[in-house]
């Protein structure tokens, strides 16, 4: 166990929390308070805090500003009608943290410890937890490299942090198929590189083809291997999933792309219910030949942040295809709705995947 100190926030520090539960912008509000964690080669992690939320302090020679030494992962605190607040799957995120952190040669994180302090900072800010249906409590773990050097090497000092912020229901408009599109310009990630790692550097990698879709009118991009330019990879910062026939389909994780908790609980789940899943390499064109012919019934991404994100159109090289009449898919709307129904505690766990915090 972890000594974590905790400093609550006096009148003064405490933030003003949104009111209005059906407008919650994403990652706008934080709450009160944040927990803080030092680490230096020689002593390991120590100093684990809890203080009123605010600015840190950092050399402007820390090494995350100069090297990119820096991950996070992204999960959810749900509020159940009966007010008990719980969390899906956080093992996977704690797992998923080290495996980047070893990529990015930081310094893991005992899972434990991290399940630790992330139920105590929960419980103190456990009114943060919006309440309506729909609505969570982001919560945003990182980790980076504040020693003051300069030349490339790992650092010898971290901070790891949480901050934790009320989002809304995703779909408050309704569960609405979006269009997306395919680059064979930019990548996102290669094989080798740092793609399966929840790492910044891949978020600022993939801003520029983001912003010419947006241009373009396009709510993503869909990725392709970053050597032949074929295989499809992940849409936006979603892993994604194609309907062919009575197969799921979804690329395997071979390297650059990121393993995503929601994939594998999407796997899960269609297994579960007896659908075939095949994890292998899907081209461009086989995703244009089967939208064409109808054989593509369902195109979804999937994501903490909106569970199942339905494809409605899919523009490439100039043309549009259409994936089911650009409605959303039966299958789409049964995973969304279980594994929402698992997360607000409707649906039993029959995986035993959902943590009780209070
Ligand atoms: C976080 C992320 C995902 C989705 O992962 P979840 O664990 O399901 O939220 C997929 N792709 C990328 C690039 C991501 O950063």
């Amino acid at each position: 166990m972890m000594q974590i100190h905790i400093s609550p926030a006096n009148e003064g520090q405490r933030r003003p929390k949104p009111q209005d539960e059906d407008n919650l912008v994403f990652g706008k509000h934080f709450s009160d308070h944040m927990f803080l964690m030092d680490y230096d080669i020689d002593k390991g992690w120590h100093n684990a805090r809890i203080i009123p939320y605010g600015s840190l302090s950092l050399d402007p020679a820390a090494m995350v500003l100069h090297y990119g030494q820096g991950i996070f992962e992204g999960l959810k605190a749900y509020r159940c009608a009966d007010g008990t607040i719980q969390l899906f799957r956080p093992d996977k995120n704690f797992e998923r943290f080290n495996r980047s952190a070893r990529r990015m040669c930081m310094p893991e994180i005992d899972p434990e410890v991290q399940m630790q302090v992330l139920e105590t900072l929960l419980k103190v800010d456990a009114d943060w937890v919006p309440r309506k249906r729909g609505t969570s409590l982001y919560i945003r773990p990182t980790m980076i490299a504040v020693e003051p050097a300069l030349g490339v090497r790992p650092a010898h000092q971290y901070l790891y942090y949480i901050i934790t912020c009320p989002v809304g229901a995703y779909y408050a408009e309704g569960f609405n198929p979006v269009k997306i599109y395919v680059t064979d310009e930019y990548v996102r990630a290669v094989r080798g590189g740092v793609g399966e790692a929840k790492t910044m550097a891949n978020y600022a990698a993939s801003l520029y083809a983001a912003e010419v879709a947006k241009k373009k009118g396009f709510t993503q991009v869909l990725w392709l291997d970053a050597i032949e330019r074929r295989y499809v990879e992940e849409v936006g910062t979603m892993n994604i999933f194609f309907r062919i026939g009575d197969e799921l389909v979804t690329p395997p994780l071979s390297g650059s792309i990121l393993p995503g908790v929601t994939r594998d609980s999407v796997i899960h789940i269609a297994k579960h219910w007896g659908i075939k899943v095949s994890e292998r390499p899907i081209t461009i064109d086989e995703v244009i030949e089967t939208a064409q012919s109808g054989e593509m019934k369902e195109c979804f991404g999937t994501g903490t942040a909106a569970v199942i994100s339905p494809v409605g159109e899919i523009f490439y090289r100039d043309k549009t295809y259409v994936v089911n009449n650009g409605k959303v898919g039966e299958w789409s709307k049964r995973f969304y709705d279980e594994i929402v129904g698992i997360q607000y505690g409707e649906k039993e766990d029959i995986f035993g995947w959902v943590r009780k915090i209070t």
